[in-house]
């Protein structure tokens, strides 16, 4: 067992990355520990991703992010937060799953997969990329459904089925009808999603009106066969021929880590994480939140954008209540 340190990071996304160079910056003892590579979830974006965000309001501790568009593209961002943390020396420790937290009077044991840690601080900013919403269908375990979408050859030739109206589908649903895949789209609701990029929503409609995509409004996946899906449409029960589904209904966070480590949660189905907004503690002391893991199951509240904050005001709240 080490000397306790003062902040122990869950999670080396771009907001833990924002909690250890604050921390940094108070002279604290900190470590960030993730179970992945750096920038875990960014790294397994779809590989020609691009932000809906432009790169200032992604960037750091004011570190400027240049990019060759105004919003960067996934291999832009992966290289930016990594030359931070290169470059500020941020101590980070990958491939390192961190699997509970327990507080012990005034301080924390860490038990991860290689060690166990004590801090007197825990930041937790897990994000939400890491577990997908699932269809719970029949046929869902197949090898050819996949909730996880990263580049379009793969597809070509392919008949995909992508389910889903928001950004995540429509971006797949384009770029594998343009790698040559013959691509049904099926919608629950009766348009294309309102947070649809405002740039790539005339595309799709337009492909969706001249029928280069074919699309299934108020529609529903009801079973996969390794040859076929079959659909619940307004009309009637439809049957395709298919080769691929891409179920890309979102993500969620891992609510049951959040459990086990005893955070306490809003009463009603979106699972929303007990803090304080002024700063960021749980209902856990000296244990805090931060970055999109904040919104629980209410995944469109929080952004690199808006929640870089949370890093400012917990490392305030730590240093005041340290010195
Ligand atoms: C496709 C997509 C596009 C997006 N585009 C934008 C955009 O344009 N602008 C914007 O502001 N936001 C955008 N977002 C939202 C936001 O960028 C991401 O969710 C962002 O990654 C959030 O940063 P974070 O640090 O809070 O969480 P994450 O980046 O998800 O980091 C969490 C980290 O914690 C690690 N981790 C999880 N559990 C453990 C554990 N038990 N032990 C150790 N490590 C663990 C994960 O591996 C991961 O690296 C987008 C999200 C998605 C999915």
């Amino acid at each position: 067992m080490q000397i306790p340190y003062d902040i122990i990071i869950i999670g080396a996304g771009p907001i833990g990355i924002a909690c250890a160079l604050e921390a940094k910056k108070k002279n604290l003892n900190y470590l960030i520990l993730e179970k992945g590579c750096l920038v875990n979830s960014l790294y397994n974006y779809p590989i020609h991703m691009q932000f809906f965000s432009s790169s200032e309001l992604l960037e750091l501790d004011q570190i400027p992010f240049t990019s060759t568009e105004n919003r960067p593209k996934r291999n832009e961002a992966l290289e930016y937060y990594r030359r931070i943390v290169q470059s500020r020396a941020v101590r980070v420790n990958l491939f390192e799953e961190v699997l509970t937290v327990s507080k012990i009077e005034n301080s924390f044991n860490i038990q991860t997969t290689k060690s166990l840690y004590q801090a007197h601080h825990v930041i937790v900013a897990t994000g939400f990329y890491d577990i997908p919403n699932l269809l719970n269908i029949p046929g869902e375990d197949l090898p050819k459904v996949n909730h996880y979408y990263k580049d379009p050859h793969y597809f070509a030739r392919q008949k995909v089925v992508v389910v889903g109206g928001s950004n995540s589908s429509v971006d797949a649903a384009l770029e594998c009808y343009r790698k040559g895949a013959s691509v049904s789209l099926v919608i629950r609701d009766q348009t294309i999603g309102s947070h649809v990029k405002y740039w790539v929503r005339p595309d799709i409609e337009n492909r969706i009106a001249e029928g280069s995509i074919q699309v299934y409004y108020n529609s529903q996946l009801k079973e996969v066969t390794p040859t076929t899906v079959i659909l619940e449409t307004p009309e009637a029960s439809v049957t395709i021929a298919n080769d691929f589904v891409l179920a890309l209904i979102g993500y969620r966070p891992n609510i049951e880590f959040l459990e086990r480590i005893g955070i306490a949660f809003s009463d009603d189905n979106r699972k929303i994480p007990v803090y304080n907004p002024e700063t960021m503690e749980t209902n856990i002391e000296q244990l805090y939140l931060a970055g999109v893991v904040c919104g629980g199951l209410d995944t469109h509240e929080w952004f690199i954008e808006n929640s870089r904050i949370h890093a400012v005001k917990i490392v305030e709240h730590i240093s005041r209540n340290t010195l």
